[in-house]
């Protein structure tokens, strides 16, 4: 894995030039485009800092990036922004998730939901196509901690879901609940399988094994593929592991979620979705005969700025540099584990994550509440609570946690 850190200046020279090769409103004679730059009464462009703001810049100037531009000719009037989005999108796959010079596809959703839904959409089409299948022919399989898109998704497109349980303290799905869904699955009918894996849970911050779990799936004979749901976990978990089976090396993954607007701190609107070349062309819609390039997201218009934003964070910090910002809240999450160990307070911790999630016993609500911890479910039977080493969790604001947790549990015994 790597990418160079670029300096101030030349982000802002690549930024300015690609705006720059773009459509100007002011310049050219545009009458056919039912779009503009941003309201100049509100949003003026000669407001002085704007020259060493790329991305404010980029919002005023307001480039669509409507249909998905790593796959053929897009839209002429956003061209140059539009290559900062592919660049974005083969530096996520060949660095993050070792994809190698092969080329892939993807675009920048609204968010991880999104990401997630055109996933399932693309391997629905994919069976539709190629296998003539119906939709009650494909399951969704996905575990009881995975993220809530997965329902709405099946929801959505008509699927059925199939549910996973895992063990209670260990967060793995277990061997038995996935010859479980399969069987109950077939009897329903389902002939084909998406499988969504989970690059960290939302909740628990666990990753579900892929090499054990597809072991169990090919045991069984299951035709299936692969989506990797990595919007909460999908930098921080590669830049924490040094041998992971879960990047496009690994034959049996489809595609990736990514969240910019999570751990990377880019504003919401930063979803990425990332696949194999060849399967993007199933989320087709000929009918998009306006866009130039016609369209393949679940999206329609959407920002050239969030694309910009999320290239930025990554070129300011480069590899280098975001694996060092992500050990350090690896390492701060570490010594608030090694203080709950020492007061024998209970919780699961991936190692690689920066989650801690403490069982309900040892946390009066009251608490929970004050320092804003986040239960498994809300109302009366919260069995976990977790806390999320962002960078915003001070080390004093741990450490009083722990001085309130110290007097709460001297009162009780
Ligand atoms: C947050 C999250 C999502 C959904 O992302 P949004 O950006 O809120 O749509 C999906 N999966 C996981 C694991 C998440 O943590």
């Amino acid at each position: 894995m790597h990418w160079d850190s670029y300096s101030h200046s030349k982000i802002k020279e690549i930024i300015f030039s690609a705006l720059e090769r773009n459509l100007d409103y002011r310049e050219k004679p545009v009458l056919g485009l039912p779009a503009s730059y941003l309201d100049s009464e509100v949003f003026y462009d000669d407001a002085p800092f704007l020259k060493d703001a790329p991305f404010l810049s980029a919002l005023i100037a307001n480039p669509n990036h409507i249909g998905c531009h790593t796959l053929n000719e897009s839209e002429a009037a956003f061209e140059g922004t539009h290559k900062i989005e592919k660049e974005l999108i083969d530096l996520c796959a060949q660095q993050i998730f070792a994809g190698e010079d092969e080329a892939f596809d993807g675009y920048v959703a609204s968010g991880g939901t999104e990401a997630n839904i055109q996933a399932i959409w693309i391997l629905k089409r994919y069976y539709e196509t190629e296998f003539e299948s119906t939709p009650d022919e494909i399951g969704v399989i996905y575990s009881e901690d995975a993220h809530y898109s997965m329902p709405k998704a099946s929801k959505l497109l008509g699927l059925k879901s199939f549910v996973t349980s895992v063990s209670e303290d260990t967060r793995r799905v277990e061997k038995s609940s996935i010859e479980d869904c399969i069987k109950s699955a077939r009897d329903a009918g389902v002939k084909h399988f998406i499988v969504v894996m989970n690059m960290s849970t939302t909740m628990f911050g666990s990753v579900d094994d892929i090499d054990e779990i597809t072991t169990w799936l090919d045991d069984l004979n299951v035709d299936y593929k692969v989506h990797v749901d990595g919007a909460f976990g999908g930098y921080i978990y590669p830049f924490a592991t040094e041998e992971s089976s879960l990047t496009f090396q690994n034959p049996k993954i489809n595609s990736f979620t990514l969240d910019g607007h999570k751990m990377l701190q880019s504003p919401y609107g930063t979803g990425i979705y990332l696949t194999r070349k060849g399967f993007m062309e199933y989320a087709l819609t000929e009918e998009a005969n306006y866009v130039k390039g016609k369209d393949y997201t679940l999206v329609g218009s959407r920002s050239g700025a969030n694309a910009i934003a999320i290239w930025m964070i990554m070129r300011t910090y480069g590899s280098d540099g975001w694996k060092s910002k992500i050990q350090k809240l690896l390492r701060k999450t570490d010594r608030l584990c090694a203080d709950l160990d020492q007061r024998g307070v209970e919780y699961f911790r991936n190692p690689q994550m920066n989650i801690v999630t403490i069982k309900s016993q040892f946390v009066s609500a009251k608490l929970a509440n004050e320092y804003m911890l986040v239960p498994d479910a809300h109302g009366d039977n919260v069995k976990w609570w977790k806390i999320v080493v962002m960078e915003h969790v001070k080390q004093g604001v741990i450490d009083s946690f722990l001085m309130d947790l110290d007097l709460e549990r001297k009162s009780l015994v």
